[in-house]
């Protein structure tokens, strides 16, 4: 039920498509397929009384098409921030402080608000936590998702209300006719779930980003929206960055997982390999109290809470929580370890890798240039 893609051990120079789950061969020259987003050395954080305070640090990752990345992490480890930054929708006084984020090759910090406005819902769609927020109380459902469609010239005024209708039945939104005329306050917490994520399908995107899509939603219903974005996924060959703080979640829907802590990607992994055998302390922390998660054992908290912005500890973010801290630990945070099967972990149980920024140093005037890629 929550296995990845099934693969078996195979030597060097192949790998599984994470779309397909074929081999697909890595000759020289031709390299993994180019990745639908990319996200290099992002850092965002906010202006506080002068001084900057990063909230997202560092973070690189990338998303193929058709692939589902989860980010996970307590609240306050800047998820939604990262889902922000790409969709270019930090508030202020936040902003982009360095990094470089990639869609299909453009690079997104340089396109202009106009174009912006072209990705957002056409391109990459974004589903929020709370859908009453993101729907607008005072035009039926019907009207919102018809709006959508023709601003993105995808119908008609003829055609836009069967369109709509033919959404709302994507989304299994029982008696769609009917339910088209609906105000979102008519909708159980689920339907309005389900009619926000039929808009963001309107515009046909290859990407959505879903920010803790079923945390507001009782049990039940969060395995039927789960179902349904898993459904869609394979039905239209979208990619997913699921955002959320469920370990439980991570395992019913992705391939590869980022572990977010403090506002970095502290250790990344297929979801087998991650569950199997999770490197980094917090991320052993996190199965630890999962509820379920590991039969016999008792459930436990880590203990305190995330550091709150602009007070984290020196070196590594995670020292004071650690179980497994030792001496380098407080000096310096550590940068990226690399280790067999595509992961990465930051952590001096795994090596020497010191961090090779300065988070101080991406400040207004002198933001970092990295436009590489990690690994
Ligand atoms: P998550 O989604 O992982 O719960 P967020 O990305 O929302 O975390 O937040 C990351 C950090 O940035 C938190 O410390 C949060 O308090 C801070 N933050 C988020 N939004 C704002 C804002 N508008 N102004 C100031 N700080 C913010
Ligand atoms: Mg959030």
């Amino acid at each position: 039920m929550s296995e990845g893609s099934g693969t078996s051990d195979q030597g060097p120079g192949t790998r599984n498509s994470p779309v397909t789950g074929e081999q697909t061969s890595l000759a020289p020259g031709l390299g993994p397929p180019a990745p639908l987003l990319s996200v290099s050395h992002l850092t965002t954080g906010f202006e506080q009384s002068g001084r900057f305070v990063p909230a997202v640090i560092d973070v690189s990752f990338r998303i193929a098409a058709g692939e589902t990345l989860s980010l996970v992490g307590e609240s306050g480890s800047g998820k939604s921030l990262t889902a922000l930054s790409i969709m270019r929708l930090v508030p202020p006084p936040g902003r982009i402080a360095a990094g470089a984020i990639r869609y299909r090759g453009r690079s997104l910090r340089e396109l202009s608000e106009r174009e912006m406005q072209r990705v957002r819902g056409a391109e990459i769609a974004l589903i929020f936590q709370e859908p009453m927020t993101a729907l607008n109380p005072v035009f039926t459902i019907g009207n919102q998702i018809e709006e959508t469609l023709l601003i993105h010239g995808r119908a008609t005024r003829r055609t836009a209300r069967q369109k709509a209708i033919d959404l709302l039945e994507a989304v299994s939104i029982p008696e769609p006719a009917r339910r088209v005329r609906d105000y979102p306050h008519q909708l159980s917490g689920g339907l309005r779930q389900r009619a926000l994520i039929a808009m963001s399908l309107a515009c046909d995107p290859s990407l959505v980003i879903a920010d803790e899509p079923t945390t507001a939603l009782d049990v039940t219903i969060q395995a039927q929206i789960l179902d349904l974005l898993r459904d869609l996924k394979e039905r239209l060959g979208l990619a997913l960055l699921l955002i959320t703080h469920d370990l439980g979640v991570v395992a019913e829907m992705a391939d590869r997982v980022a572990v977010m802590y403090a506002g970095r990607i502290v250790e990344e992994a297929a979801v087998r390999d991650l569950f199997r055998d999770p490197k980094h302390p917090y991320t052993q922390g996190l199965m630890a109290s999962m509820p379920g998660g590991e039969p016999g054992k008792r459930l436990r908290a880590i203990q305190g809470t995330v550091p709150p912005l602009g007070q984290l500890p020196p070196g590594c973010s995670f020292t004071p929580r650690c179980p497994q801290r030792f001496e380098p630990c407080p000096t310096a945070h550590p940068g990226d370890t690399s280790l067999a099967g595509d992961r990465r972990v930051k952590c001096y149980l795994y090596g020497p890798a010191v961090e090779p920024i300065d988070v101080a140093e991406a400040a207004p005037q002198a933001p970092l240039r990295y436009e590489g890629q990690t690994s």
